[in-house]
């Protein structure tokens, strides 16, 4: 067990510009604040955070990560809140515990909704800061470390969790070391016995293999000598996981694995790579087939290094790995080796792949509402291993092993796969399921007629297709929804000798009925959530009375899913304007993440905002990020004289400072009238010019913005109903 003095004399040794007086802060604010808490195993819960801070310290990893590793925990296990982290350690380590802390004080329905929500929350907080992820498999890896306290089921839970998440999350991001260490400590727990056999037969063979080792690297180190190449040389067993798999795989036992071991040869540069390569192959026969140039083509995580298995001493099969130290670096700490040397949050240029990967997960994870949709596709594309294929121009798209044509379609660009008629794989035509491998070459075929259809939910086998097929299905049965319950309106008000109202009146009624436009209440007549008759009820209430006058509110819901808004520093995400208080840019936004409808953006001084804020784990960091051209809408109420041309000099007014009027109305007789604009503006600058403008007109009285509760063009209580 570590204490606080040693445990800054290691971290000064993996990383000299630590940070001292933080990490002491860190850690003395973590043993205050778990004070009195014990491990399962007895000990005081500041050795964990010590422990998982020191994990991340030999990663050498920056002062912030090391800090928040020391305080992890403190929000999730103890009253210190988040709030309190901010003002003691700053935005940045604040971000990073926030990133590993669950989701506290919302009520589940399940344990696999929280733990759905749990990732998803990480996956936001990483895309923001990868850090993030480092911090939770320290985390996780020295909870597997101490796993042997907790009893059997927990163990088996806690195991088959880590299989089938971190494990591959730490490949995915290409820390090799803890990805490794992950793997063996699963296999320990999950399968005991077999664990016990392999590695007690590892144990028996131990000098036999050393001895083998040092039969293969004199030779190598000899060769390379005389060819005057410096090189670091090592050899040892691979990890028991993978020797485990191994005898499945080939259904072999131990004993005739020959190629347990790795020998690993690092050199200072790319060219020597080769040259060291040249001359293991005249020392002896490589084995056909098992060469791999990952210099040329990195693995999708990043990974870089010649793979070759040669006929060894004894003819034994054996596999060398030949990589420069740099590279050899990123093979073992991947992602995390952005870090060497470095402090604070860097660039990632270099791990574009990884990310684009997270960025990918993101993006696909807006098409699914069902939350055991989402941990079933992550598991799926988390735990698939690669293949590569060729497109005609000979760009490389990789893709989950098992992937068919139809995957490399939707990989290819979601429009190509959802126009996909057919598929030509190394010149071939292929049925849509057919199977690729690394190295093909593939051409997909489309049509602007072409479906998707249901079968194509059985054909497609990556998360990404899978859920934009799923997208698209569902939108479709929304499209014959509404053109069914178009249908049947018409053919009720026909019957009633009702004619069909101009489409600004029905906006009203769909409006008053809480749908968010005629499509959203015609959909609902479709699918039978919405009686035809309550429709022509509000269209007719009494076909004697005179008809309401009818207010004009064109409203367009300008950005479902569009542009105009970054998401905790992500653009493109699927956000809509809340209804009741249109924010426009250049005023204070706040968004709230809302189940299964991605997230809405309030005002932050919008009355439905605050009360949203009461959940403080749904609110979400939003700016704004506006195109060029982009417009916004807004209502104004203007309270005025009637008189004669208003509504034109208004008009006018908004018109001579290039606002676009969407719509307008005036109601009520008499002075002073009320009157109703529909505009279309820029920025905040921007209409607080009009607004300037029109109170310059003769006869305005007042003007107002619409807000809050008092107006909800898509349809009251949306939030509400979709935050519980
Ligand atoms: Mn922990």
């Amino acid at each position: 067990m570590l204490n606080l003095a040693q445990f800054i004399i290691q971290i000064e040794a993996f990383n000299a510009n630590v940070n001292i007086p933080l990490i002491r802060k860190a850690y003395e604010f973590s043993s205050n604040s778990h004070a009195g808490q014990t491990r399962e195993s007895g000990e005081p819960y500041a050795t964990h955070c010590l422990e998982v801070a020191f994990i991340l310290a030999e990663q050498h990893l920056d002062s912030a990560t090391i800090a928040a590793g020391l305080i992890h925990d403190v929000v999730e296990d103890t009253p210190v809140t988040i709030e309190e982290v901010k003002k003691e350690f700053g935005e940045e380590i604040a971000l990073l515990v926030d990133g590993v802390t669950k989701l506290g004080k919302v009520e589940f329905k399940s344990r696999e909704e929280e733990q759905v929500e749990y990732f998803r929350k990480m996956l936001l907080s990483m895309a923001r800061d990868i850090r993030v992820i480092l911090i939770k498999l320290a985390d996780r890896l020295h909870n597997m470390r101490t796993l042997g306290f907790l009893k059997e089921d927990k163990q088996k839970r806690i195991a088959r969790e880590t299989n089938e998440v971190y494990a591959p999350l730490a490949h995915r991001f290409g820390i090799a070391r803890m990805k490794t260490e992950l793997e063996d400590l699963c296999f320990k727990y999950l399968q005991p016995k077999e664990y016990r056999f392999i590695s007690e037969q590892l144990e028996m063979t131990r000098q036999e293999r050393e001895e083998y080792i040092r039969q293969v690297t004199g030779p190598i180190k000899k060769a390379l000598i005389e060819e005057g190449i410096k090189i670091s040389i090592s050899g040892r067993a691979k990890h028991l996981d993978s020797i485990s798999r191994k005898m499945r795989l080939r259904n072999l036992p131990l004993e005739e694995i020959y190629d347990l071991l790795a020998i690993r040869v690092l050199v200072s540069s790319k060219k020597e790579c080769y040259h060291v390569l040249g001359v293991i192959h005249t020392l002896w026969k490589p084995v056909p087939n098992r060469f791999h140039d990952y210099i040329a083509n990195p693995k999708p995580n990043g990974y870089q290094s010649l793979h070759t298995t040669v006929f060894g001493p004894a003819d034994k099969m054996l596999e060398i790995q030949i990589r420069t130290n740099g590279m050899h670096q990123i093979a073992e700490y991947g992602i995390a080796s952005h870090w060497l040397y470095k402090e604070g949050r860097q660039q990632m240029d270099k791990a574009d792949r990884q990310m684009s990967w997270l960025r990918e997960v993101l993006d696909w994870q807006k098409d699914l509402s069902n939350p055991s949709e989402f941990l079933e596709y992550l598991k799926i594309d988390l735990l698939q291993e690669d293949v590569y294929v060729y497109t005609p121009r000979g760009d490389l798209i990789h893709l989950p092993a098992g992937s068919t044509a139809l995957d490399f379609a939707f990989a290819i660009h979601t429009d190509v796969g959802l126009k996909t008629t057919g598929a030509k794989i190394n010149g071939k035509m292929v049925p849509l399921g057919f199977k690729l491998k690394s190295g093909d070459e593939g051409a997909i075929l489309t049509s602007p007629n072409q479906k998707p259809s249901n079968d194509w939910l059985r054909i497609a086998q990556t998360s990404k297709a899978r859920a934009k097929i799923k997208r698209w299905l569902k939108q479709q049965g929304y499209e014959q929804s509404v053109s069914l319950g178009q249908e049947m309106l018409e053919r009720e008000l026909k019957k009633s000798r009702i004619s069909m109202p101009k489409s600004a009146e029905m906006e009203d009624h769909a409006q008053s009925l809480n749908y968010a436009s005629i499509e959203g209440m015609m959909a609902a007549i479709g699918n039978g959530t919405l009686s035809v008759k309550q429709v022509v009820t509000k269209i007719a209430p009494d076909k004697n009375a005179e008809t309401k006058p009818t207010l004009v509110k064109r409203f367009i819901d300008t950005a479902r899913g569009g542009k105009g808004i970054k998401i905790q520093g992500i653009g493109n995400m699927m956000f809509r304007f809340a209804g009741c208080c249109q924010p426009v840019p250049g005023e204070k936004i706040v968004g709230f993440i809302t189940r299964g409808r991605g997230i809405t953006i309030h005002r932050a001084d919008c009355p439905t905002a605050l009360e949203l804020t009461e959940s403080p784990e749904r609110v979400v960091e939003v700016e704004w990020d506006v195109a060029k051209d982009q417009a916004f809408i807004v209502r104004l109420d203007i309270l005025l004289e009637d008189r004669k041309n208003m509504l034109r000099d208004i008009t006018e007014a908004i018109s001579d400072l290039d606002g676009d009027v969407r719509g307008a109305e005036i109601s009520g007789e008499g002075s002073p009238v009320t009157g109703t604009f529909v505009i279309e503006i820029k920025n905040l600058t921007h209409l607080n010019r009009v607004i300037q403008k029109i109170n310059r007109v003769k006869g305005v009285i007042s003007i107002e913005r619409a807000k809050g509760a008092d107006f909800a063009p898509f349809g009251k209580g949306d939030d509400e109903n979709q935050i519980k």
